[in-house]
């Protein structure tokens, strides 16, 4: 192996805004649902990471067409008549660019405008895209692979177990809100999967994530770290994994996908 071969690369995309239409709805458990989106704009559609995100581009009401923004000299510009539409982070979990396809997987059990939308949404209903902006390309040449998260990251965690060769080492870690929100991971590289549930009554506040963190030894080698869930659950796991255990910062990539009582936060704990 070499040092090249472990380099993580950013790549930037130029934006561009699609507008798609729900295509097909899975249910994959009581806890998530899969929109495939479908639609003459996904031409060209470029996502180079498990990590990347599209903004999705909610409309007012179920149905509608959303306020599409046009890409301006210095970011999107949204039709002043019409309200903002409100723009939520998704992974994109599969592109099929044969098919025409790109399914979004998204977590139910809150409230929230595009969590709303999924919950009603219906063959035929629009939803516009934005992105992804960037790819951080973690080469699958490591050793060994941490996927650590909750159900957001799922779709991410599952990306990425599809697209690592046979040949990777993988361990999962993931933490569902209840029993019913595990899915089966589909990967040829047979990966070890731990899953936790969410343990509200835990004591200090060390969510069952960290628990399950603090429980596994890493493997020999050079290894790289992949974490994304609720804010202070991944910034602990963090701080326990470079902190304590004293993985170096180059290595990882813990992200906040979401804040408990906060709309809307994105916040990658490394950059
Ligand atoms: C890079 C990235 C990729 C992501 N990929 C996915 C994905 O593929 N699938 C997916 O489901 N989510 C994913 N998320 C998380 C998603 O963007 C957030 O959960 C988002 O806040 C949901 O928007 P909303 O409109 O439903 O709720 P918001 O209006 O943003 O929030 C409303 C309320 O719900 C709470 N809330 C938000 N998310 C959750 C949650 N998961 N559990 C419990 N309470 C919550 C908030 O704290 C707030 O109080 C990703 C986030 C990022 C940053």
């Amino acid at each position: 192996m070499t040092t090249d071969s472990l380099e993580v690369r950013k790549v930037l995309h130029p934006i561009k805004t699609r507008l798609l239409r729900v295509k097909r709805i899975t249910e994959l458990s009581p806890a998530m649902r899969r929109i495939t989106l479908a639609g003459d704009d996904l031409a060209g559609f470029i996502s180079a990471s498990f990590d990347d995100h599209v903004k999705l581009i909610v409309p007012e009401g179920l149905g509608e067409t959303p306020n599409m923004p046009q890409q301006g000299p210095s970011g999107l510009v949204f039709d002043a008549g019409r309200p903002k539409p409100a723009m939520r982070d998704y992974t994109p979990r599969r592109y099929d660019a044969a098919a025409g396809e790109l399914d979004i997987d998204f977590v139910l059990h809150h409230e929230g405008p595009a969590t709303d939308w999924a919950n009603h949404a219906e063959p035929g209903h629009f939803l516009g895209i934005a992105g992804p902006r960037g790819s951080f390309v973690i080469p699958a040449a490591f050793d060994w692979h941490l996927l650590i998260g909750d159900e957001t990251a799922i779709p991410a965690i599952g990306r990425r177990l599809e697209e690592l060769p046979a040949a990777a080492k993988a361990i999962v870690l993931v933490q569902t809100m209840t029993d019913a929100g595990r899915i089966e991971f589909t990967s040829e590289c047979r990966p070890e999967v731990h899953w936790v549930t969410e343990d509200t009554t835990a004591a200090g506040g060390v969510s069952a994530l960290e628990t399950a963190v603090r429980n596994i030894s890493l493997p020999e080698g050079e290894g790289y770290v992949w974490a994304a869930g609720e804010y202070s659950d991944i910034k602990a796991v963090r701080q326990y994994l470079v902190g304590e255990l004293g993985v170096d910062k180059k290595r990882i990539r813990a992200s906040s996908y979401w804040r408990k009582s906060a709309p809307n936060t994105h916040k990658n704990f490394d950059d």
